[in-house]
């Protein structure tokens, strides 16, 4: 089938970070740099065809729409990020959209959504508004976000199109730039005259407790696919801000895009948008999460026969992919005197220790400090002895999410029944791509750690015997009240655990 140009131009940037308010120090722009930090055609190709870009790049190819491509940053996730470094990545944001803006019909914005800095709570509302100084108030901008979106009242004064993904674990990239495009393509060419309405609630919930295949979030999908479905309704979104945020206006959010021209009713879209916040308020208490202490793990997986694995211990607390800082040695010290019998799989963020590996070399027993270096209000070192089996420059490509990592100078160290993988930067465990790249085989070890809060299911549930989420501190701790929140606004839930009905939303 041909597709008839529209003649429609839409351009395309994006700017990604999640925070975790709680993380030490702040993000600086090296971290975006090492991340990734594209310009131009390349940006169609960064995401290796599966990231949201690639879905709109589909849509916009069915529709007849020309993408324009500008610049995108991504930094990943960790600590707030510095204002000196926000600075410089708006300025070439704007500066990259400014070039072109003359010339397109759209604007297209791939975001994360729990970005802040020291002096900005709410980037993506900032970026949204910087566009909108560009163009006329009914110019179409439309943004993708993640699940764990913190949404806020400016992003959607900034527009009416915003789409996020509607799953966790998160497999839905690629459709959710789809969608983001679907809603773009609708009002660039006129076919739709899309509007938002929204409702935010005071609540939170541990990361741990997001997750969207199992009751009642299932059933809350379910019901969002439903009314996406329905005559007037254009796209429906639930944002469940990730926990780690200490902004004033934290919470979740539902939202529903209906389309003006043809809604039966002009409250359609608050309607659902109430709908659906109101069963994510009354199922509050379910996505509270419970973890198990190690022993009680070792305990278990200790009894259990020799073709039962892997085991999967997930310690969220320290969840690299939540702004963690990925150098806790809490569960290693535990499993050092406590020990799992079988091959254990880990990982650590430690820049000496990879290097003095690297600089003692393959086969050399080597005492150092591991772990403890950066978050150290949450963590210590702990001094160990081990063989080194291999070191590597740490460039891999992970498969969630698709893209080429680099965590610089890695060693593979041997403890025992223990092989622990240390790099120099926080190495994402959403996947066991870390683990592959230094010859580790998961399927066949006793157990693997997952420096992960619940991300990590969609990959290691598949190829696990049992995954166990296990209690430790940290910056991504699943206790929430051990935090320490400053600027929410109360009440929060569960922060707040007796809020009056009439009061749970913003
Ligand atoms: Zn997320």
């Amino acid at each position: 089938m041909s597709i008839t140009p529209t003649g429609k131009k839409v351009a395309v940037a994006g700017l990604t970070f999640e925070t975790n308010s709680f993380s030490p120090d702040l993000t600086h722009l090296d971290t975006f740099q090492r991340f990734a930090m594209v310009e131009g055609v390349d940006l169609f190709t960064a995401g290796l065809g599966k990231d949201e870009i690639a879905g709109a790049m589909e849509v916009a190819a069915q529709m007849g729409i020309e993408l324009i491509p500008t610049t995108t940053a991504d930094g990943g996730c960790g600590p707030t990020v510095s204002d000196v470094a926000y600075a410089f990545l708006k300025e070439r944001f704007v500066t990259g959209l400014a070039k072109v803006i003359s010339q397109v019909d759209g604007v297209y914005l791939r975001l994360h959504g729990a970005m802040t800095t020291e002096s900005c709570e709410d980037v993506e509302g900032d970026l949204i508004a910087a566009v909108r100084e560009m163009t006329t108030p009914d110019f179409p901008i439309a943004v993708s976000c993640d699940l764990h979106a913190h949404f806020t009242a400016k992003m959607a004064q900034g527009t009416n199109l915003i789409a996020g993904y509607q799953t966790c674990p998160h497999i839905d990239f690629f459709n959710t730039g789809k969608r983001a495009m679907r809603l773009l393509g609708l009002a660039v060419t006129s076919q739709a005259k899309p509007k938002l309405s929204f409702r935010k609630l005071k609540m939170i919930s541990p990361a741990e407790g997001i997750d969207t295949t199992i009751w009642p979030l299932k059933e809350v999908k379910a019901r969002i696919h439903e009314i996406e479905k329905l005559p007037g309704v254009l796209d429906a979104t639930i944002f469940c801000t990730q926990p780690w945020l200490d902004v004033s206006e934290l919470g979740w959010s539902a939202l529903v895009v209906t389309d003006e021209n043809s809604e039966s009713s002009p409250d359609l879209g608050q309607q659902y948008a109430d709908e659906i916040a109101n069963s994510l308020w009354n199922y509050r208490d379910k996505f509270l999460f419970t973890k198990v202490d190690i022993a009680d793990a070792v305990k278990t997986i200790n009894a259990s026969t020799p073709d039962q694995r892997p085991f999967i211990f997930a310690d969220g607390s320290d969840s690299t992919s939540g702004g963690s800082t990925g150098d806790s040695s809490f569960i290693l010290a535990a499993l050092i005197s406590n020990p799992i019998h079988g091959q254990v799989l880990m990982s650590i963020t430690d820049e000496p220790a990879a290097i003095a590996c690297a600089e003692a070399g393959v086969g050399a027993t080597v005492t150092l400090n591991l772990g403890g270096t950066r978050a150290t209000k949450f963590f210590k070192p702990l001094q160990v002895t081990g063989k080194v089996i291999k070191i590597t420059n740490g460039s891999y490509q992970s498969k969630y999410p698709s893209k080429i990592f680099n965590v610089g100078t890695t060693a593979l160290l041997n403890i025992g029944e223990i092989e622990i993988v240390i790099t120099s930067n926080p190495a994402f465990m959403l996947d066991y791509q870390l683990y592959d790249h230094m010859g580790l085989d998961v399927t066949k070890a006793k157990a693997v750690q997952a420096k992960s809060a619940g991300g990590y299911r969609a990959y290691y549930e598949p190829i696990a015997f049992a995954c166990i989420d296990v209690n430790a501190p940290g910056p991504s701790d699943n206790r929430l009240s051990e935090l320490p929140f400053t600027r929410p606004k109360r009440p929060l839930w569960p922060l707040d655990l007796n809020i009056p009905d009439r009061n749970y939303q913003y």
